[in-house]
């Protein structure tokens, strides 16, 4: 047992911590060189940097454990990072802290087709999980567009969502298991592959934590049988209103599809430039809409989708050929953030969910905030969820763009939450959403927040700063908390 002295001189000097770790792990998994941290210095919301006081790279449970046990005696920060691919700043480094990355934690540990399940290490990447699986007929449904890259452990922190999860769910509700460490490097299981389990819903509390409640080491995942059919319907439209409405008369008519994705003018042109996927350049807005079951049931229903699509003043339908097409459809709209790289210099991608219904109304303001903030924006988004991403143009290095780019995002937060939205649908809240949080909680709300917090981790140390605003940043910040319907700024529309 350390002094305090000695407890503070190793929180103070990164040195003194460095050796610490080196006692347990070998000294090319802790890194203290500037060059080393550089990489961790960002995710993927790069206007927010910082680099850490030390990387460490465990590769065991055990190590784990020891890490975050020092981390806790000496009272020093942490933050968990997966593939860095976040779009909210949630694995940002703290700079008097420890990064520790997951990377090596890269294992399937087992497939048991018995019980239709995986156990993943959390620094698997999603796409190899349905990969490891396909000669089983089987998948992992919840497909981020990033799921070549980002790993299982940032989905679960994350609650991802993708193209599929308006049919299959989202993170949560294809998770049975996690293996955590808490701060005081206590290893906990939470859930088990029974469906149900007694008590608190501590699964559900754990996604979609955003690293702040503790260190996930393991992961049971569900799978699902593959589809025996799948298809995709493209359609494109003359004004983004009556794709909107179509989207919401889909739902409404009870089909489910296993994907309803939508892209405006500008995406489309920059997804069929990049990918050459047979977009119609053309339109104000398309749809994707996939479909799958058996195969009388998905011939059905691309009848109905069809017949609704055309009442809503589609201008053209087209149905994937074959297999190939039908990937190729996807193709661009998987590839539309990176297609729209291509079109500006920088970009800010947000993130906001709202009832389906008040799509069109939502897109329609949005361009009008474009034009009043004088940025372009492109919209790509899972519009059967009302999961919005719009994109933000502009250029980092001309005077003012970012503080235009981030105050223009916040109006759009506050648009979601206004229409009875929320301000992140899959992103989560990191660095970016703190101030929206604000708007969107109730002090007494936010109070709960940090009392969970403070269960799990009572020094604030794991990623620290992030996900719950303290109440001295709302009241700095000098948010009200809108309620539905209300009109917090002027120049929003009353819905
Ligand atoms: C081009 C692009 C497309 C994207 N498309 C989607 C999309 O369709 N849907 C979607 O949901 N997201 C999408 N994202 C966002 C991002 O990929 C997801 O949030 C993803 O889940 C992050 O995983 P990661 O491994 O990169 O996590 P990181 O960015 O490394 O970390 C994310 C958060 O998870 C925490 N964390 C990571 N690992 C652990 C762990 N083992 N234990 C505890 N906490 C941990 C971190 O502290 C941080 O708070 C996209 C991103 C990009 C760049």
């Amino acid at each position: 047992m350390n002094t305090a002295a000695e407890n503070t001189a190793l929180t103070s000097d990164p040195g003194l911590l460095a050796k610490a770790f080196c006692s347990f792990l070998p000294s090319d998994a802790v890194l203290t060189e500037e060059e080393d941290l550089r990489p961790y210095e960002c995710d993927g919301l790069s206007a927010y940097r910082c680099l850490p006081m030390i990387v460490v790279l465990p590769d065991t449970t055990d190590q784990v454990c020891q890490i975050l046990r020092l981390c806790s005696e000496h009272n020093t920060p942490i933050v968990a990072r997966g593939a860095g691919t976040g779009l909210s700043g949630g694995s940002l480094p703290a700079s008097d802290g420890v990064l520790l990355s997951l990377a090596k934690f890269n294992r399937i540990l087992d497939i048991d087709l018995n019980n239709r399940c995986a156990t993943v290490q959390p620094g698997v990447r999603n796409l190899a999980v349905s990969e490891a699986v396909e000669p089983y007929e089987l998948f992992y449904a919840p497909d981020p567009s990033s799921q070549i890259a980002c790993s299982i452990g940032g989905n679960i922190a994350e609650n991802s969502g993708g193209v599929h999860c308006l049919k299959y769910g989202l993170t949560v509700h294809n998770l049975l298991e996690v293996k955590v460490v808490t701060i005081d490097g206590e290893l906990l299981t939470i859930g088990s592959k029974a469906l149900d389990n007694p008590g608190y819903d501590l699964l559900a509390l754990m996604t979609g934590s955003e690293g702040m409640l503790g260190v996930i080491v393991e992961a049971t995942l569900k799978l699902l049988p593959k589809p025996e059919s799948a298809q995709v319907v493209m359609a494109s439209f003359d004004t983004v209103k009556d794709a909107g409405d179509a989207v919401a008369g889909i739902i409404a008519s009870g089909i489910i599809p296993a994907g309803l994705e939508m892209m405006d003018s500008p995406a489309i042109r920059a997804a069929e430039d990049f990918v050459h996927a047979g977009y119609p350049r053309d339109a104000a807005a398309m749809l994707l809409c996939e479909l799958d079951g058996i195969a009388p049931e998905v011939e059905e229903q691309i009848e109905q989708v069809c017949k609704l699509l055309k009442a809503h003043n589609t201008a053209q339908v087209r149905i994937a050929q074959d297999a190939q097409e039908r990937a190729r459809f996807w193709a661009g709209r998987k590839a539309s953030f990176a297609s729209v790289g291509r079109i500006s210099p920088d970009y800010y991608c947000m993130d906001g969910t709202i009832p389906r219904k008040h799509l069109a109304r939502v897109l329609a303001r949005i361009s009008e905030l474009s034009e009043q903030f004088d940025l372009r924006v492109t919209n790509v988004f899972h519009a059967g969820d009302g999961n919005l991403h719009p994109l933000i143009l502009y250029d980092a290095n001309a005077s003012d763009q970012l503080e235009r780019a981030e105050a223009f995002g916040s109006k759009i937060s506050e648009l979601c939450i206004e229409v009875g939205g929320t301000i992140t649908g899959e992103h989560g809240v990191g660095m970016e959403k703190l101030d929206q949080m604000c708007v969107q909680f109730r002090t007494g709300e936010l109070a709960q927040f940090h009392a969970v917090k403070a269960a799990f981790d009572p020094e604030g140390l794991l990623n620290p700063g992030k996900a719950v605003p303290t109440l001295h940043r709302c009241a700095e910040f000098g948010a009200m908390h809108v309620h539905v319907g209300q009109v917090p700024y002027p120049e929003l529309p009353r819905f």
